[in-house]
């Protein structure tokens, strides 16, 4: 990386920070939840209607295949209540939001998805700017998070002059891929003709860039991506195991034995296939959930990024391998049974990240995983916010920006709950005598990977 290029990187960083305009429209309806007043204020239209899930008939497809099979993993109960593809709670509904199930950070700040579209472009200056920018997200919910990082694309214009930028979207529900498709291309996407191309839906982005919609990763096409996931492996599905005295068991669901159509937790009299092959032999806790998953997906981005280029931001709540028993629902802002009526409420649990950095291995090079506290403050947020607030004259709309930044750095809110970790490829971090872009780097140490060390904006 050239010094100019370097400047170049915080002084765009320094450019949106310092930008005057606060472009998200505040108003219109207000909710309390849990004691924090918070407003709903997307610029993104979408229907708040949510289709009634037939629940009774999620309830009847698991007794019946129960029936017939024996108990199931408490991993194969999470897919099949969460991406059904004709009944799962994700494919039917639209659940974040204040009228949802609940609420994630780029929906509480426009702030948040702004940071995560500078690191995206830091990223990309760091990898020397190739021509091609895939930005793909896994997950995109209402689409909230990917509009708040193409506005950052769109106001800092200049800085990535030159790239042919694409978006792609790696979304399971079609339900929300339409929310998604109305909040950032408009009307300008249509479903594909055939189900044989690997995008299902394709369109322009309302700032004019290719957007493409996918069922998995691999059929992205492959090219240098900045990969970006947010509370996105926290729905992926988990297994459950309890140490015994005879040793590792899996959790099963199961009926309840008085022949009610009542789902329960059991344990398996012997060893399964993925207690053998999931347990660590070192394992110090009682009880273990592992996301295979969620590992897969981890090989499949740092095959990606070795390969093509790029980097990965995955950003969810979690622990380091320390928690046990996380798997809960949540209906309403609420804790709901996980076993009760499946399908109406989202199933969820906190993500190993120990695990996930365990997959990694050495392929790419892994940061973090640091608080969300530390990452956003790292990010600049402090900057952001106030200059925000300079140019805002409207007293709720300055609350509601208080709120919510108030939300997302607490430390007993999302502050320390949610982490982030960071994978690059390992060119990205190379000293001036290692690898590829030598003579680009030559005697420069490599750019700071932004969020994880100070940008020392002030
Ligand atoms: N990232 C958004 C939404 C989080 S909710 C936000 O932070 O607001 C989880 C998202 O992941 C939803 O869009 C859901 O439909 C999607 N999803 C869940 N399981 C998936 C899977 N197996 N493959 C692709 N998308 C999935």
């Amino acid at each position: 990386m050239s010094v100019c290029t370097r400047v170049w990187g915080l002084d765009s960083v320094r450019i949106l920070l310092s930008s005057s305009v606060a472009p998200r429209l505040f108003g219109k309806k207000s909710s309390v939840e849990g004691g924090w007043i918070f407003q709903l204020n997307r610029i993104c239209s979408y229907s708040t209607s949510q289709e009634q899930a037939p629940r009774h008939s999620m309830l009847r497809h698991l007794t019946s295949k129960i029936k017939a099979t024996g108990p199931i993993s408490v991993a194969e109960y999470m897919r099949e209540v969460l991406t059904n593809p004709v009944m799962g709670y994700y494919v039917k509904n639209d659940m974040l939001g204040a009228d949802g199930d609940f609420i994630t950070s780029p929906e509480i700040s426009q702030i948040f998805g702004e940071l995560m579209g500078i690191w995206c472009i830091s990223e990309w200056m760091a990898a020397g700017k190739p021509k091609d920018l895939q930005l793909v997200e896994f997950g995109p919910g209402r689409g909230s998070l990917a509009s708040d990082i193409l506005r950052v694309f769109t106001q800092l214009g200049t800085v990535l002059a030159g790239a042919a930028i694409s978006v792609h979207l790696v979304e399971v529900s079609p339900k929300l891929s339409q929310v998604q498709a109305q909040c950032l291309t408009g009307d300008q996407s249509q479903v594909s003709a055939s189900e044989d191309e690997p995008a299902y839906r394709t369109g322009t982005t309302t700032t004019g860039l290719p957007i493409s919609w996918y069922r998995r990763i691999n059929d992205v096409p492959k090219g240098f991506s900045i990969f970006v996931a947010h509370e996105f492996f926290d729905a992926l599905p988990v297994h459950k195991f309890q140490r015994t005295e005879k040793g590792w068991r899996e959790v099963m669901v199961d009926i309840e034995s008085d022949g009610v159509d009542k789902l329960r937790f059991v344990l398996l009299p012997s060893p399964s296939l993925a207690s053998v092959a999931l347990m660590q032999v070192d394992e110090k806790r009682q009880h273990v959930e592992v996301c295979p998953e969620g590992g897969i997906v981890i090989q499949q981005l740092a095959n990606r990024i070795v390969e093509h280029g790029g980097a990965a931001l995955i950003a969810d709540y979690g622990h380091d391998g320390t928690k046990t028993d996380t798997l809960r629902g949540f209906q309403g802002h609420k804790l709901h049974d996980v076993l009760t009526d499946p399908g109406a409420a989202d199933l969820t649990a906190d993500v190993d990240f120990s695990y996930l950095r365990r997959i990694a291995g050495d392929m790419v090079a892994c940061r973090g995983p640091v608080s969300q506290r530390d990452f956003l403050k790292n990010m600049g947020i402090d900057t952001r916010l106030q200059v925000l607030l300079r140019s805002c004259a409207d007293a709720p709309a300055r609350t509601q920006l208080i709120r919510g930044y108030e939300m997302l750095v607490n430390p007993q809110k999302m502050g320390e709950r949610f982490q982030f970790l960071a994978l690059l490829n390992h060119r990205r971090l190379a000293t001036p005598e290692e690898g590829e872009g030598m003579t680009r780097r030559r005697g420069m140490a490599p750019l700071p990977v932004a969020g994880f060390s100070e940008l020392g904006l002030k």
